[in-house]
């Protein structure tokens, strides 16, 4: 294996559990993910040792859930979480146990977790894997299943609805019949778990992988309309099947989300999804289908959709800008100099550009119109789209013309020339101004 500083970071604190005598066990993510052959995240260990003696042991810890008996351990850059075994008693509001009991034996432990391939103790020393859920069975039969009567587990706690297909989409698991059930039952009770929640899961549900898969289970639970109606609505709107071969406004999002890069930025996967969101309430038909302005009413859905998910307001502004500059690439061969460059000027058009590419994939075209545009921004330097001003507010006021409002719309029209390759020396701007504005005016 790989040296991973993390892992070593863990093992030195196992070790020193164990010379205290404790029982300590790998457990979670982390043993699932090794015994998947996939990169462990991180490390989190499970221990006999009480919240008492975990402050003892490692005085410098951060208790992030001293309720819990969690700490955890801060080691260069890694962060490892230690907890005291424990059962949860009975859970209030849908989402947390009232109280614990810590426990000694680690197959209380294991019972309180949520899914079988997340229960799985490995000995750090020896590496033997622990299994008290068989959980290795449903491993190797990639198979997604509630540990104990399923309904009972995601009523305890309602994120787990979410969670479930989170590991299901990204693992490329099949969800067991009878969690199945119990989940599509409980979806609607969604509603009782906090926005801030159910927005972090959505966003990992989009970046962590199986972003397509997530968002088909989100909808075949019944989860995709309580929490997103907007997108529902997409399913079954048709399209002009001249530019969109695969199907309806829902077949051709599926699509871009099929296509996003691993670990995609958090506003492009949420564009991706969002990006013909318009489409539904501007649908018409007259000579063809038509979506009148779609980019723009599908900004203005995503603002209000992503307010009501609580997302930070810098993720909002940038997921609002790509879903309303999406249709601009259509313009690109006629747009002259100075707009394009204004165009490429975008915040975060790699992004803009990224979407695009997914845009295409996604309508199963041709991607030439993508690697021309990629093609015209490369070859434009960084001093090309933002060059340094030719001219200054001083400079006008040596011409003779007053401070004001018209000081701003003279320095743009020079700007303008100057994308526009027309102007490249302070003399031809002054001159320029000379000949385009008048003193007096
Ligand atoms: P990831 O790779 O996404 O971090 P993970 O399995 O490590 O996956 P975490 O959310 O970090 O998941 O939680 C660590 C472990 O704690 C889980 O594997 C699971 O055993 C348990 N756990 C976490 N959240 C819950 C929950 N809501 N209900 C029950 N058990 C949970
Ligand atoms: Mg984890």
């Amino acid at each position: 294996m790989m040296r991973d500083p993390a892992r070593d970071s863990a093992l030195r604190l196992a070790a020193a559990l164990r010379e205290a005598t404790h029982l300590v066990y790998f457990v979670g993510g982390c043993v699932r993910d090794k015994l998947l052959n996939l990169p462990v995240k991180d490390y989190d260990l499970a221990t006999d040792a009480p919240p008492a003696r975990l402050k003892d042991l490692f005085p410098h810890a951060l208790e992030v859930g001293a309720h819990f008996g969690v700490v955890i351990v801060r080691e260069g850059e890694a962060e490892i979480q230690i907890a005291t075994f424990r059962s949860d008693h009975a859970y209030r509001d849908g989402r947390r146990p009232e109280a614990v009991t810590f426990e000694s034996d680690p197959r209380q432990d294991v019972l309180r977790r949520d899914f079988t391939i997340n229960a799985l103790l490995e000995d750090p020393f020896t590496g033997e894997v622990i299994d008290h859920v068989n959980g290795l069975a449903d491993l190797r039969a990639r198979l997604l299943r509630a540990i104990g009567d399923p309904a009972r587990r995601f009523t305890e706690d309602r994120l787990r609805l979410l969670r479930a297909i989170r590991f299901a989409a990204r693992l490329g698991f099949e969800i067991e019949a009878a969690t199945w059930d119990a989940l599509v039952r409980l979806a609607p009770a969604i509603t009782a778990v906090s926005v801030e929640r159910v927005r972090d899961e959505l966003s990992r549900i989009l970046t962590e992988g199986g972003a397509r898969r997530g968002c088909e289970l989100l909808d075949a639970s019944g989860l995709l309309e309580i929490l997103l109606p907007e997108i529902a609505r997409m399913k079954g709107v048709p399209q002009p099947p001249e530019f969109h071969p695969e199907g309806d406004v829902w077949t051709h999002t599926l699509l871009l989300l099929e296509h996003l890069p691993p670990s995609p930025p958090l506003p492009l996967a949420l564009a991706a999804l969002l990006h013909d969101v318009g489409k539904p309430p501007t649908f018409s038909v007259s000579d063809r289908i038509r979506f009148n302005g779609h980019a723009e009413e599908g900004a203005r859905l995503t603002a209000l959709i992503l307010q009501r998910l609580k997302y930070p307001g810098a993720i909002i502004d940038t997921t609002v800008a790509l879903v309303k500059n999406h249709m601009r690439f259509l313009d690109l061969p006629r747009m002259g100099q100075a707009a394009r460059k204004r165009f490429f000027r975008l915040p975060h058009f790699d992004q803009q550009l990224e979407l695009y590419r997914l845009d295409l994939l996604g309508g199963l075209r041709p991607l030439n119109a993508y690697e021309e545009a990629l093609r015209l921004h490369e070859t434009l330097a960084a001093e090309d789209l933002r060059p340094a001003p030719l001219v200054t507010g001083e400079d006008l006021i040596e011409l003779g013309f007053s401070p004001g409002p018209r000081f701003k719309q003279i320095l743009d029209a020079i700007e303008e020339e100057q994308l526009e390759g027309g102007l490249s020396t302070r003399e031809q701007a002054l001159q320029f101004v000379l000949e385009r504005f008048d003193r007096a005016g």
